[in-house]
């Protein structure tokens, strides 16, 4: 986890620095950030075309099954598009597969792969790495009737290049990164949620949030404000990278 809060508070920090440098978004390279992601690789996705009009909310883990149930029910009632990154050892996935379906089959939810048991990738050998993707995979093609394929977002957003051959080889040819997060993988305050909001829901941007906690439940209304108020409409990943 402390490796997760590292990746969010780098990624805020970098950010910030690059917006108060007055510097444009299509010109904040990978190559120009710090240390810490040197792993990333240029075929990662980690923010939308200049000028989308848009913004990819994605949300991944699902560990609690209350918040993903009502993520739903936001998905069904606000008509937003969203990108469930699917870990499978949550059983949340399979309780709510029927309201799930029909959301799935019509484009609305997209289903990328997070693994199974939510490693990091970085630590695995290649067949390791093929046997947590290739489970995730199997399963939402299973349940869903999906190819998730070519989509995978690593856990904590770590890659480094056996984790990207590996993947690759069995078709997750694009890691799924961010740029802005809502800060929810662990418990967080509603308070301090709607700042990362208002901080990082804007146009071009890959959003990171998690079903893991009952925060965001509380929070729609607001999320959907802010959404609207910026004239921003949501697109799954597919949507945009095909
Ligand atoms: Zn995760």
């Amino acid at each position: 986890m402390a490796l997760e809060l590292n990746r969010r508070g780098f990624l805020t920090a970098a950010t910030l620095s690059a917006t108060a440098a007055a510097t444009t978004a299509s010109a904040f390279a990978i190559e120009s950030l710090p240390a810490q992601a040197a792993g990333w690789p240029k075929s990662a996705l980690w923010r939308l075309p200049p000028h989308s009009g848009a913004i990819a909310w994605t949300v991944d883990d699902g560990k609690s099954y209350d918040t993903v149930s009502k993520y739903i029910d936001f998905i069904e009632q606000s008509g937003i598009r969203l990108t469930f990154f699917v870990t499978t050892k949550y059983s949340s996935w399979l309780k709510v597969q029927p309201r799930l379906q029909p959301l799935v089959n019509s484009g609305q939810v997209q289903l990328g792969n997070h693994t199974m048991n939510h490693p990091n990738l970085t630590k695995l050998s290649a067949a390791q790495v093929q046997s947590e993707l290739g489970g995730c995979q199997k399963f939402i093609h299973d349940h869903f009737g999906v190819e998730s394929r070519p989509y995978f977002r690593p856990p904590y957003g770590y890659l480094n290049e056996t984790v990207i051959k590996a993947a690759a080889d069995i078709g997750y040819s694009k890691p799924v990164l961010w740029l802005g997060s809502l800060g929810d993988s662990t418990p967080i305050s509603e308070p301090a949620l709607l700042k990362l909001a208002n901080t990082w829901m804007t146009e071009d941007r890959i959003l990171i949030g998690h079903a893991n906690q009952p925060t965001v439940t509380h929070l729609y209304a607001q999320l959907l404000k802010i959404l609207q108020k910026r004239h921003l409409k949501t697109v799954t990943i597919k949507d945009v990278f095909g």
